[in-house]
């Protein structure tokens, strides 16, 4: 009963006026493929200069995709030069932001405690944190690989409610996969969800547990989606390059056909 999301990180890529070609092109793909939105979410994360016009052409033509910032400051307002507040994102209709993603981790050395402070404050101004976690190259060779994105999964959802935590979406993108075409295979995807399902198992309920969705990302296409995505811990993929091709992307969203 996990509704699966197929979800489009379109990363630094796409001003405002390719964004919005890109975004109609999908919905035009979709719509002629009768895509049955009940049964599969699709939602994409645009650069910030790209969410106000998106949410003019979701709203204009009720499109059935939902839409998210990249990330958010862990702060309300103030003096915090550059950055975006979970309060603007959720003015704009956003309904999820990404939190935590590798390539913040790593360029804005965003450590697990600024990330608690940004799954916080995304929830304070209701949007959906999608928290991504998954270890590097390194530390899969040295076999750590669970214990390490476990770690990270801790640390950043300490202090959650459980209502809150039911609510959460987790994206394990092992970062050896991303961009490099090198994809974790199905059962790797599946035992790292299975070993984040029963984290949240042990850290909130079983009940909790069971309603998170846990995404699968790094290297994801229309041609390998639908076998990662039978895996029965796995809810949905957070693709990148392939979610900048309109068809590509509608193709993983209807992989069910
Ligand atoms: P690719 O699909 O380009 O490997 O990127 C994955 C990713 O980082 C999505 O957030």
């Amino acid at each position: 009963d996990r509704t699966p999301l197929i979800a489009g990180n379109w990363k630094m890529n796409m001003d405002h006026v390719q964004g919005i070609t890109l975004l109609q092109k999908l919905a035009w793909t979709l719509s002629d493929a009768k895509h049955d939105y009940s049964r599969v979410e699709a939602a994409v994360f645009p650069p910030f200069t790209d969410l106000r016009g998106v949410q003019t052409l979701v709203q204009g033509d009720e499109l059935d995709i939902a839409y998210g910032g990249q990330d958010l400051s862990q702060f309300d307002s103030g003096a915090y030069t550059g950055d975006i507040s979970g309060q603007f994102l959720n003015k704009l209709g956003c309904k999820y932001v990404l939190v935590g993603h590798s390539e913040r981790r790593t360029i804005h050395a965003e450590s697990d405690e600024v990330l608690n402070a940004k799954v916080k404050a995304a929830y304070r101004h209701n949007v959906i944190p999608v928290l991504c976690v998954g270890e590097g190259l390194e530390i899969r060779q040295a076999g750590t690989h669970v214990q390490h994105t476990l770690d990270q999964l801790r640390a950043d959802v300490e202090g959650l409610t459980a209502e809150q935590a039911a609510e959460l979406v987790v994206a394990y993108e092992p970062v050896w996969a991303i961009g490099t075409g090198e994809v974790a295979g199905p059962e790797d995807a599946q035992e790292m969800c299975a070993a984040i399902r029963a984290e949240l198992t042990e850290l909130f309920d079983a009940d909790v547990a069971a309603k998170v969705r846990l995404l699968y990302g790094g290297s994801v296409k229309a041609s390998n989606a639908a076998a990662i995505l039978k895996e029965r811990d796995v809810d949905g993929v957070l693709v990148g390059g392939a979610s900048l091709d309109p068809a590509e992307f509608a193709n993983i969203v209807r992989f069910e056909s």
